[in-house]
This record gives structure tokens, C-alpha cells and sequence, in this order.
């Protein structure tokens, strides 16, 4: 009789499906799971996988973690505080962070996220390619999109290397990379560059050969001389940063929507925030509280009001910090210790 009732009340709950299973798509399964909607999430590809990332979060609250259901997974994490920047050789300075950021591996996470949202009942279908048709109930959480792009991102884990600071970040002429410890000694060492066609290298190789392209020949020596996580190279390339060409009547968060600058920390932290705030109105929706209509504009004005602010501030800063003409300037202000990480750490958060 109760399972007759539940399975009748279970069948008047429309099932949301997701594309994607990264962070966006496998926090809003599970945050969904737990609201008792049915939930299918497509995979194109399967767990556990290195990501390029540069596996530092910052930004995300407390609270999002808790209304996902997820917070438990972050416990294994690291809590980095302490950023160190370089320009090329130069120290711009150090600076702490007003919270602790989480450092952990993607390969981990992932897997965890996508282990939970099966305990929670959801579907995964791994190796599953979705499509990006408008359907009503259908989230892309799809990730960046493959378009024309000039940037190209490598990462890798590496054993050996002496962290000065909880994060490093080096800033190079076109490019940057953060270096993180993320568990067992590894550290996390992730780049993003501007894509120059004449460097063919493959694996670690590549990343090396880039380090050097933009000036980091120092950190590139470091690195040489560092153990290499098996597999754990990988490398992206093909997207644009910022707002993602808006797609009609489809619904989209995370990366698909909108591409912080990695300089930020804060991509991960806004694929979790955007997940959370979809969770009320994909539960109304499925509900038969709300049409899907209703439900995209619900979406898209969250996210507008939640992202555009930092988006367009971390975009302006990115291109001064990538600016040539910048870099002098940019070290005399560090000499002079007036360069305001504080304020543009908090701007580029919600
Ligand atoms: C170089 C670089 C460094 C970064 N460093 C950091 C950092 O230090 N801190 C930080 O917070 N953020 C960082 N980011 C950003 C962060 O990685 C992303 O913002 C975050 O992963 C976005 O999550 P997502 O779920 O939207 O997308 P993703 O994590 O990319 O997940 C999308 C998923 O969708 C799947 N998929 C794609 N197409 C389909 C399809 N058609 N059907 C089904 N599945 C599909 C993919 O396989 C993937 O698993 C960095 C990004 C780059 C490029």
C-alpha cells in the first residue's frame, strides 16, 4: 500500500535530465535527488578523469556546499590561504585570502559527486553523448563550448616541487599558471595560454615548452626537474572565456553558461552556485508548479544577477594583467605594495 502510494506520488515528479556530469551537472543531481526528483544525467565520457583545472576553489560558502548535500565531500580537501604572485622573476607579494580556499583533485571529486548521485537514486549514464536540443526539462551542464578560441589549457600532477606558497600563481607574458598541492605530496600545476601554433610539443613536454614561451623559464627548470603523475597530463583548447553565446530555449549553468577567468579560482565555485540556484526552480518546474518558460527565465535571471557583475570584472583584469605594456606598472605597484589584491579578490566573488 505505502510503496503503491510513494511510486504514484514518484510518478507525478517530471524527471529533470542533465547534460553533463561535471561539477555543475552532478552538485544540481544530487542537490535535485534529494528533493526526491528524478534525475537522468548524461556523461560523454566516464570517471574517474583528470580535468585540466586548476583544482582550487575559492569563493564557494559554506551554505552552498550544505543545500547541495556535498559539503562532506570538500572535508578530504586541502585549505590553502596563502597566495604568492610572480610577474616572470618578480615578486608581486603575497596576500591571504579572507577564507580558506579547497584544494582537491577533480579525478577525486568527480568520481565522489558522481558515486553520490547514484546512492541518491539519480541515473548516470556514462560514455552517453546528449544533444543540445530545447527540451523542457533538460539542463546543459555541458561545459565549455567548442568554438574558435585563442586560449589553450594544460595541466599535470607533479611530486618534488617546494611550494613557496599555499597557491603559486605566475604571470607570464601571455599565460599564467597556479601551482596547488592537492593530496600526497602531489601538487596540481594548471596554465592557461595564449595558443601559439608553433610550439608542437606533446604530454608534460607541451606545458613545459609553453612555460618557457611566455617567459617562466625558472618555473619551467622546477618543473623539468619534478616527477610527473602518470596520465595525469591533459590539455583543453577551442573555448572563449566569459558569457557563452546564449542558446534559445535551453536551459544552461556552470562553464556553459559562463567562463570565469581561471586567474579567479572561482569557475568551480560559480558551477556550484549556479547548480544551487536552480535547484527551487527545477523542483517547482517538476512539480508542475511552474511552466518550462517560466522556469528558463528563472534561471537566466539568477544567474545574470548572481554572475555578470564578476564576470565583467574578471575578464578587465585578465587582459590588463596579460597586457605587456602593463607588467612594468604592474611591478611598481607591487613594489610600492599598492597593489589591491583584497578588494579585486572580494569583487571577483559574489
Ligand atoms: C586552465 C583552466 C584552469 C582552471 N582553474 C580553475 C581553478 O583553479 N579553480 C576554479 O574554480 N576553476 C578553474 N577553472 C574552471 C573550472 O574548471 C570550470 O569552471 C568548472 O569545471 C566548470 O564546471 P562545469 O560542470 O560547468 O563544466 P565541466 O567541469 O567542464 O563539465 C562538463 C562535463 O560535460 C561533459 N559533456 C560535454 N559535452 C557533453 C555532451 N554533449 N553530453 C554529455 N556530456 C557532455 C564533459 O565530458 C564534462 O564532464 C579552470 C579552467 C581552466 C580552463
Amino acid at each position: 500500500m505505502a510503496g503503491g502510494v510513494s511510486q504514484r506520488m514518484a510518478e507525478e515528479i517530471k524527471t529533470i535530465t542533465i547534460a553533463g556530469g561535471g561539477l555543475a551537472g552532478l552538485a544540481l543531481g544530487i542537490a535535485l535527488r534529494r528533493e526526491g526528483v528524478p534525475v537522468v544525467l548524461y556523461e560523454a565520457l566516464c570517471y574517474p578523469r583528470h580535468r585540466v583545472c586548476g583544482e582550487f576553489i575559492s569563493g564557494v560558502r559554506e551554505e552552498t556546499l550544505q543545500q547541495l548535500g556535498i559539503a562532506d565531500l570538500l572535508d578530504m580537501a586541502r585549505r590553502p590561504q596563502v597566495v604568492k604572485w610572480w610577474s616572470g622573476d618578480h615578486s608581486l607579494g603575497t596576500f591571504s585570502l579572507p577564507e580558506p580556499a579547497y584544494a582537491l583533485s577533480r579525478y577525486g571529486l568527480d568520481a565522489q559527486l558522481c558515486e553520490r548521485l547514484r546512492a541518491l537514486g539519480g541515473e548516470v549514464r556514462e560514455n552517453s553523448r546528449a544533444s543540445a536540443d530545447p527540451e523542457p526539462g533538460t539542463v546543459w551542464a555541458a561545459g565549455r563550448r567548442p568554438t574558435k578560441g585563442h586560449w589553450i589549457g594544460l595541466k599535470a600532477h607533479v611530486r618534488g616541487v617546494a611550494l613557496a606558497a599555499g597557491l603559486e600563481m605566475h604571470l607570464g607574458t601571455n599565460g599564467y599558471v597556479g601551482l596547488v598541492e592537492i593530496e600526497e605530496g602531489w601538487s596540481n600545476v594548471c596554465g592557461l595560454f595564449r595558443v601559439q601554433s608553433s610550439i608542437q610539443a606533446r604530454g608534460p613536454q607541451l606545458l613545459l615548452d609553453y612555460l618557457r614561451h611566455i617567459g617562466l623559464d625558472a618555473l619551467g627548470d622546477r618543473l623539468q626537474r619534478a616527477s610527473w603523475r602518470d596520465d595525469s597530463f591533459c590539455a583543453v583548447a577551442g573555448f572563449r572565456l566569459g558569457m557563452q553565446p546564449p542558446r534559445a530555449g535551453l536551459a544552461v549553468i556552470g562553464d556553459s553558461h559562463s567562463i570565469i577567468p581561471p586567474f579567479t579560482g572561482n569557475g568551480m565555485s560559480m558551477a556550484l552556485e549556479a547548480a544551487a540556484l536552480a535547484v527551487v526552480p527545477l523542483c517547482r518546474y517538476a512539480r508542475y508548479q511552474e511552466d518550462w518558460q517560466a522556469t528558463l527565465r528563472s534561471l537566466q535571471n539568477n544567474a545574470a544577477n548572481a554572475f555578470h557583475r564578476r564576470l565583467t570584472l574578471a575578464g578587465t583584469c585578465q587582459n590588463l594583467l596579460l597586457a605587456p605594456w602593463f607588467r612594468r606598472p604592474l611591478e611598481i605597484l607591487a613594489q610600492q605594495q599598492l597593489l589591491p589584491f583584497r578588494p579585486l579578490f572580494s569583487l571577483t566573488r559574489r
